[in-house]
């Protein structure tokens, strides 16, 4: 018996469209039309290509057909066993986007399955918890919008936004390997990372197993370097007097600004970069000098 049909990425948008290896709209709806019109028949998952935005009223058509399919089923709650139609289902409907009148995010969620876990295919109500942390038995991943039951794939919180996240869209410290728990969603993991300017190296820098990392506090510097490469000459050094993180550059053009009221550390931090930069130049002049490649005056 045909209980689920997975159309995501194998179905065209229009059909005035053509891709390689992808249906067209006109080709699959009226199969859909008539599995769910056999009496009898066990569908109840249907993954729907995500751009099926009301771009055609045909497709529109068949979603109503569908949720009224659904509805039709009278299935209830695997765990409370709470009535899945009628009032409970309400506005929302069981697909995303069929009752135009819901508030939901249509762009986003549109066309996705209500109530029903995409792996197992057993319903469930969005009030039942999962009984081991008090979260939902059913999750909704904040960036796929697939929903999960417990049982088949714990979500994780994005450390950022607190979201929940299926493993497949999530994305972890570079150093999870070594025991760093730190995951965020994939769209707070744009600006969730440090990436050392010096060698590159990526990490959280947060709860990490991994290098920690230092951003240069200065106006539009944002130099951000790994502990490994912060003791390079010109890198972002901790002041522990004054906690400024500062990068050379603009540690020396803040203390000069006021050298009378220049934190004395800071100061420190600097001499000794300039020490050595001073001995580097010594060391060349030295050479070149006895090298007697050069006229000196
Ligand atoms: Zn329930
Ligand atoms: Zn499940
Ligand atoms: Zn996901
Ligand atoms: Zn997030
Ligand atoms: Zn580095
Ligand atoms: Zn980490
Ligand atoms: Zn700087
Ligand atoms: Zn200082």
């Amino acid at each position: 018996m045909l209980k689920e049909i997975d159309l995501t990425h194998k179905v065209l948008e229009r059909d005035d469209e053509w891709e390689q290896g992808k249906l067209s709209v006109s080709f699959v709806l009226p199969i859909l039309d008539s599995i769910i019109n056999t009496p009898g028949n066990s569908l109840t998952l249907v993954r729907f290509p995500k751009q099926w935005r009301y771009r055609s009223p045909a497709v529109l058509s068949f979603l109503l057909d569908y949720n009224r399919h659904l509805e039709s089923r009278q299935v209830r709650c695997s765990k409370c066993t709470v009535g899945l139609w009628g009032s409970y289902i309400g506005t929302k409907g069981w697909i995303n986007g069929v009752n135009r009148h819901h508030g939901d995010d249509l762009y986003n969620n549109h066309c996705m399955q209500n109530h029903t876990c995409i792996k197992c295919t057993k319903f469930f109500c969005y009030e039942c918890d999962n009984g081991v942390d008090g979260k939902l038995m059913l999750q909704t991943c904040i960036d796929c919008k697939e929903e999960y039951c417990y049982n088949c794939a714990p979500m994780t919180e994005c450390v950022q936004c607190s979201e929940n996240v299926c493993n497949d869209c999530r994305v972890r410290c570079p150093y999870s390997s070594s025991g760093c728990e730190y995951t965020v969603c994939a769209f707070c993991s744009g600006d969730s990372f440090m990436v050392c300017d010096t060698c590159g190296d990526k990490g959280c820098g947060e709860w990490c197993t991994g290098p920690g990392f230092f951003v240069c506090d200065g106006d539009d510097c944002n130099k951000v370097q790994c502990e490994g490469c912060r003791d390079e000459p010109g890198g972002v050094k901790w002041c522990d007097s004054c906690n400024a993180s500062s990068c050379a550059d603009c540690r020396y053009s803040k203390l000069s600004k006021d050298w009378g009221n220049a934190c004395s550390e800071c100061i420190e931090l600097i001499a000794g970069e300039l020490g050595q930069k001073i001995l580097k130049d010594k060391q060349i002049y030295t050479n070149l000098k006895n090298m007697k490649c050069c006229v000196w005056i």
